[in-house]
C-alpha cells in the first residue's frame, strides 16, 4: 500500500501506537489536531499481556463505537464474573453478573493483537497518521530545554527529525520518554506480581473466573478464536522457579487454586507456549513537563494481578485529550489522573503482596469495586462537562 512520507512537524507526535497511544491519537485526531502516532512494533504484534476489561474501560470503547467492532472481530461476551475463594478450610464462589448500566451490558477480553489493531485502525479513521515499524531515538528540545519534537528511525531505515507542540509518550513501562525527560516516580509500589499465561482450546468457561488462595491467584478468561486464557499469579519473591519448571508450576498453581479448572486442564489443547512476566513494581511518575506527557504505562502502571492498566490507559488518553482539546493546564490531567489511580494502586498492592488471608482479600475486592464505579461516573460526569461546554 502507498503511504504518503511522515511530514516534518505536527501538533502532537505520539510515541507508541497500542491502547494508551493509538487512543490518545484517535481522540485528539478527532479535535482536528495534527497527529502522528507511531510503534517500533509491527500492525497487530502480541505483547506480554492479559486483557481483561473492567467496565470503565468497556464504557469507553461503547462511547467510541468500538465495542461492536471487537464483538465482530470475534470477542465474546463476558456476562459474569466468578470469583473463587479458597483456604484450606474450604471454597466460597461468589457469581456477580454484569448489571446493564451506561450502555454497558458485557465486558470483554480482547486478544491484543486484536484490541491494539482495532484502536490503531480507530486512529487512522479519524485521520491520525498511523506508522508502525517506527522507533524513536531521541527526543529534540529548544534552547530552553522544552521538548520540541523526536529524533526517529523511519519505515525505510532513515533517521530524521519530526517537530511537534507536544511529544506524548505512550511508550509502555520501559518507557524510554520518561527517562529521556527524567519523569520519575513519586509513587512507587512495595510488592510485584510474577505471572505466568497461556491459550488453551475446548476449554469453555461461564465469563471471568478469578480464584484466589493464601499465596496465589489464578484465572480463566473467555477471549478471541473460541479459546480461553488461564493465568496464574504469585508473589515475585517467590516467582515460578527456574525456567524448566516453570511449565509444571503453572500446571501446579492452576490444580491448586482453581481444581475445577484444573481437572479438564490435560484434555484441554494448549495454543503455543506459555508466557511470563518476572514482575515488575507499579509506580506514578510525573505524566507532564515543557512540550511533553506520558500517558498509559509510560506514566503510571498499576500491579498486573488487578487487571486494570488497559482500563486505566484508555480512561487517561481520553482524560488527556479532554484536557488538550480544552486547551487546559495539564496538571488537571495530573490531577484527575491521579484522584482516579491512587486508591485503586494502593489495593493492587496489598493484593501484590500476597499477605492476605479469604476475609481480607474479599475486603479489597469490595473496595475495588466501589473504586470502579467511582471511575465510571467520574468518566461519565466529564462527558457531560464537555457536552455543555461545547
Ligand atoms: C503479565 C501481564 C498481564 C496483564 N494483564 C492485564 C489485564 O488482564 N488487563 C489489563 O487491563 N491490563 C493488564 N496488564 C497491563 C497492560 O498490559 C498495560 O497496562 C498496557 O499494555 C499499557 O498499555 P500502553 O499502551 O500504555 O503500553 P504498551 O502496551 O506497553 O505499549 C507501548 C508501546 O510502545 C512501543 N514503544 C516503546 N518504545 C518505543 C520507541 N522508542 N519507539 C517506538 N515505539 C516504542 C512498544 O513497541 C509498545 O508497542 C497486564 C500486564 C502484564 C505484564
Amino acid at each position: 500500500m502507498f503511504t504518503q512520507p511522515i511530514q516534518n512537524a505536527y501538533d502532537v507526535v505520539i510515541v507508541g501506537a497500542r491502547c494508551a497511544g493509538a487512543t490518545t491519537a484517535m481522540l485528539l485526531a478527532g479535535l482536528g489536531l495534527r497527529v502522528l502516532v507511531f510503534d517500533k512494533s509491527r500492525l497487530g504484534a502480541d505483547t506480554v499481556s492479559t486483557h481483561a476489561l473492567m467496565r470503565p474501560a468497556v464504557l469507553l470503547l461503547r462511547r467510541w463505537g468500538l465495542a461492536d467492532r471487537l464483538e465482530r472481530e470475534g470477542t465474546p461476551r463476558i456476562e459474569r464474573t466468578t470469583f473463587v475463594y479458597s483456604d484450606d478450610t474450604g471454597s466460597e464462589s461468589v457469581a456477580v453478573d454484569i448489571k446493564p448500566r451506561h450502555g454497558v451490558d458485557a465486558l470483554y477480553a480482547p486478544r491484543r493483537t486484536v484490541l491494539d489493531r482495532v484502536l490503531a485502525e480507530a486512529a487512522r479513521d479519524a485521520g491520525a497518521d498511523v506508522r508502525h515499524g517506527v522507533q524513536m531515538l531521541d527526543l529534540l528540545r529548544f534552547s530552553s530545554g522544552r521538548v520540541s519534537g523526536v529524533v526517529l528511525r523511519d519505515e525505510a531505515g532513515d533517521v530524521r527529525e519530526v517537530r511537534a507542540g507536544l511529544v506524548v509518550g505512550a511508550d509502555g513501562r520501559r518507557s524510554k520518554v520518561a527517562q529521556l525527560v527524567g519523569a520519575s516516580p513519586y509513587v512507587l509500589a512495595r510488592h510485584a506480581t510474577s505471572c505466568a499465561f497461556g491459550y488453551f482450546q475446548d476449554l469453555p468457561i461461564d465469563g471471568n473466573r478469578w480464584y484466589y488462595r493464601p499465596g496465589t491467584g489464578a484465572g480463566a478468561i473467555p477471549t478471541n478464536h473460541e479459546q480461553t486464557l488461564l493465568f496464574t499469579a504469585v508473589s515475585q519473591d517467590l516467582a515460578l522457579g527456574p525456567a524448566e519448571e516453570r511449565d509444571n508450576a503453572f500446571v501446579r498453581v492452576i490444580e491448586q487454586s482453581a481444581p475445577d479448572i484444573g481437572a479438564r486442564l490435560r484434555a484441554a489443547k494448549q495454543v503455543g507456549k506459555l508466557r511470563f512476566f518476572p514482575g515488575m513494581r507499579g509506580y506514578l511518575r510525573q505524566p507532564w513537563g515543557q512540550g511533553w506527557a506520558l500517558v498509559g504505562d509510560a506514566g503510571c502502571m498499576t500491579d498486573p494481578i488487578t487487571a486494570h492498566g488497559i482500563t486505566n490507559a484508555l480512561r487517561d488518553a481520553d482524560i488527556l485529550a479532554r484536557t488538550i482539546g480544552s486547551g487546559g493546564d495539564l496538571s488537571a490531567y495530573q490531577m484527575a489522573r491521579d484522584d482516579l489511580s491512587m486508591k485503586f494502586f494502593e489495593l493492587s498492592d496489598r493484593v501484590a503482596s500476597y499477605d492476605w488471608d479469604i476475609p481480607r482479600v474479599q475486603q479489597y475486592h469490595r473496595m475495588m469495586s466501589q473504586e470502579m464505579s467511582r471511575e465510571e461516573e467520574a468518566l461519565i460526569s466529564m462527558e457531560i462537562a464537555s457536552a455543555s461546554a461545547a
